[in-house]
């Protein structure tokens, strides 16, 4: 049976809520989950997944629902809704058995942060004297003095590399369950809806988030840690151009275009991911779902202690420090890329994916 055939309870726990919804229709400005639920009658499990990944948990529907608990019917849509996302990340995971791995995400992230901080820091270790290690590098080629360029290369590569086609086979896997059709413009608006976080501003006030009063922290903070990531990307990228295409090999200056993406992207990220955490601790429990709660704080935990340890180690890369810092980083870095398509990352792309359906069905 597909995956999206099955009903299971939390699909029919969210179909119910969507029916009771669907009668009611209190919120339907409030996010393009509504309108798309007004067009249906029945709610298939393909459908419970779509109108899932459309919502952006923002609260604002549990806190304006005269049904909402200690109501009998207790309508919870955003925590109905979070466990069918987690579900369909699952469901579509690549390779199939690893869609278990979400349901102990917490776990999971934990114990490959410690394997690859474990497996870069042996390596370093191993490779190297404790001389190498706890000596000063500096000028071209310092990194690569405390880990040669072949094993830093090729390791982080087959990690991206390996990353990258997960999450691509994932979101092919959902896009085909969903039965979307995506024409170029349906495309451009959803990309612009995602790139601005354009439902996160609720009707113009920002969501009910980390409370009932309307908020754009959290969109705002979620734009630092997004970007900020894609800085550290463009980083990356620019200096394998440097080293590959015009032979200049790290470490760079500090005015450097890598270096200055780096950093900025090294801040926003750390602004990003602990304020996000901030916010989780604050957040209203009653429309959070517990089963997921883990898996967000263990990645964001891990996306901050990439950026942490990123900017300790441009700071200190002239210091006796370098080596372990940099086996430290790189670490959090390998830990990431296998993490990446197992955790809520993943949400980045069903949701766009969702918003390209959506604006097709518009
Ligand atoms: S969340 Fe509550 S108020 Fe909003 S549409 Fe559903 S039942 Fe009505
Ligand atoms: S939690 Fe927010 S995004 Fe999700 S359905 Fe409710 S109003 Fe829409």
């Amino acid at each position: 049976m597909p995956a999206t055939e099955m009903t299971t309870e939390a699909m029919a726990d969210a179909r119910r809520n969507m029916e009771i919804c669907n009668g009611c229709r209190y919120c339907e400005g409030f996010c393009a989950v509504f309108p798309a639920m007004q067009r249906r009658r029945e709610f298939s499990g393909a459908d419970l997944d779509h109108l899932a990944n459309l919502c952006h948990g923002c609260q604002g529907c549990f806190h304006a629902c005269q049904y909402a608990p200690p109501h009998p019917w207790g309508i919870n849509v955003p925590q109905a809704f979070a466990v069918v996302r987690a579900e369909s990340y699952a469901a579509h995971a690549w390779p199939k058995p690893m869609g278990q791995v979400f349901a102990r995400n917490g776990t999971l992230v934990s114990l490959l942060t410690a394997i690859a901080v474990t497996l870069v820091l042996a390596l370093a270790g191993i490779l190297q004297s404790g001389d190498v290690m706890l000596a000063t590098h500096t000028g071209p080629g310092a990194f690569f003095a405390v880990i040669p360029y072949g094993v830093m290369v090729w390791t982080a590569s087959a990690a991206f590399l390996y990353a990258l086609l997960a999450l691509a086979m994932a979101t092919a896997s959902y896009w085909r369950a969903s039965g979307g059709k995506a024409r170029p413009i349906h495309i451009a608006r959803a990309i612009h809806d995602a790139m601005t976080l354009k439902n996160l501003g609720g009707g113009g006030d920002g969501c009910n988030y980390p409370g009932e009063g309307f908020s754009h922290v959290r969109r705002w903070l979620h734009h630092a840690m997004a970007y900020g990531f894609l800085l550290c990307f463009a980083a990356t990228s620019v200096a394998t151009i440097f080293h590959h295409g015009l032979g200049w090999i790290a470490p760079y200056s500090p005015i450097s275009l890598p270096v200055l993406l780096g950093t900025i992207g090294g801040i926003l990220m750390l602004i990003g991911t602990t304020g996000l955490l901030w916010l989780k601790v604050l957040a209203d429990p009653a429309p959070l779902a517990r089963a997921v709660l883990g898996g967000e704080y263990a990645m964001l935990i891990l996306l901050a202690s990439v950026a942490k340890t990123g900017l300790l180690l441009l700071l200190l890369r002239a210091t006796p420090l370098m080596g372990w810092l940099l086996a430290l980083h790189l670490g959090f870095v390998l830990a990431l890329f296998l993490a990446l398509p197992y955790s809520k990352f993943v949400h980045g792309l069903f949701r766009t994916a969702a918003l390209i359906r959506d604006h097709g069905e518009r």
